[in-house]
């Protein structure tokens, strides 16, 4: 049992309300600050609101996050919110002598041909994928904000690079979501309209690793409380799974018989993304949920929270 006073910064959030839950049931006290109180991205704002509440220790889940066609689509609001929530947080949090920070970065910061599986050491060794690296580029920033703000000030920020997450609170939105929350609302729709295809973006051959966010949100403590080192530590599942083999596991889980379809002219992004986190294995975390069972789980609370406000003729566009 631990009463530290922790910050979830991004608390609403998939990876934020996991941490939440996660840390609420270790008996830690977690503030929130919610969007209508703290502008994150006025850094004024920021700054008086983590004076007035000097937590033991900030968890940064917040983000401007999206997909693969959010991400093309909207580089302005990729580089620029996020820069701007680092910067005000990482700034503040020492303006406030907040001396704890994990900062929650992406293995798309790595360069799109990194050898892998992909090592921490392969950080800006190479060009990124051209279709996240508006947001790529500002969560490098962010693992730089902690390095420099370490070297100067000896402050103990890290940062923590997940690989591709999902799980509950995940955003299912057609247009904005990844691809796994995508597929869960697409074969839900299909078999539910009974339609006799879907439609899966790309070719089907990029690889990827799919990580729960409960299996990060411990991860991330774990951090907190055992590593405080320099270098971004990578958090991944260890395993990886085609878009292909991932959207017939999805479909099995929601029990849609009709048949898949790609559509080449959608962009496949990085080839492969398969991260190495044998550092972080070595100091003691293992993921503990299989994708199968967790892809259960996020059908069954998608079921439960997000199927009835939506309208499934609109949705279904792609
Ligand atoms: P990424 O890992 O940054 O590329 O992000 P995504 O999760 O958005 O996409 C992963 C892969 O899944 C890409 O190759 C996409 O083209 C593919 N994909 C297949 N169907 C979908 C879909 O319906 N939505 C999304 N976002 N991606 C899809």
């Amino acid at each position: 049992m631990s009463n530290r006073r922790i910050w979830v910064a991004g608390h609403r959030g998939m990876v934020g309300s996991a941490l939440t839950r996660y840390l609420e049931a270790r008996g830690d006290h977690v503030l929130k600050a919610d969007r209508s109180v703290v502008d994150l991205r006025n850094q004024i704002a920021v700054e008086v609101w983590l004076k007035q509440n000097r937590p033991d220790a900030i968890l940064f889940a917040a983000a401007k996050v999206g997909g693969i066609y959010a991400n093309d689509t909207y580089p302005a609001d990729f580089i620029y919110d996020n820069l701007a929530i680092e910067t005000n947080i990482i700034h503040s949090a020492h303006a406030a002598d907040v001396d704890r920070l994990v900062f929650l970065g992406s293995s798309c910061i790595y360069p799109k041909f990194a050898p892998q599986p992909i090592r921490e050491d392969a950080l800006l060794t190479g060009p990124l994928e051209p279709t996240n690296e508006w947001y790529a580029v500002a969560k490098i920033a962010g693992i730089k904000l902690c390095q420099a703000y370490r070297k100067q000030y000896n402050r103990r920020y890290i940062s923590v690079m997940p690989c591709n997450l999902y799980g509950p609170n995940d955003n299912f939105d057609l247009q904005t979501s990844h691809v796994l929350p995508a597929l869960i609302r697409k074969f839900h729709e299909a078999k539910k309209m009974g339609r006799s295809e879907v439609v899966v973006w790309g070719t089907g051959t990029p690889l990827r690793e799919f990580l729960h966010v409960d299996d990060l949100a411990r991860g991330v403590v774990f951090c907190l409380d055992n590593y405080d080192g320099y270098e971004h530590i990578n958090c991944g599942a260890g395993s990886e799974i085609s878009i292909r083999e991932l959207a017939e596991t999805v479909q099995r889980a929601v029990g849609y018989v009709g048949r898949l379809v790609f559509d080449t002219a959608k962009p496949d992004g990085t080839p492969r993304k398969i991260m190495d986190s044998s550092r972080l294995r070595a100091l003691g975390w293992a993921p503990e949920i299989s994708l199968e069972d967790g892809i259960a789980g996020a059908y069954r609370w998608f079921l439960a929270n997000n199927e009835a406000s939506r309208e499934p003729e609109l949705a279904t566009a792609s």
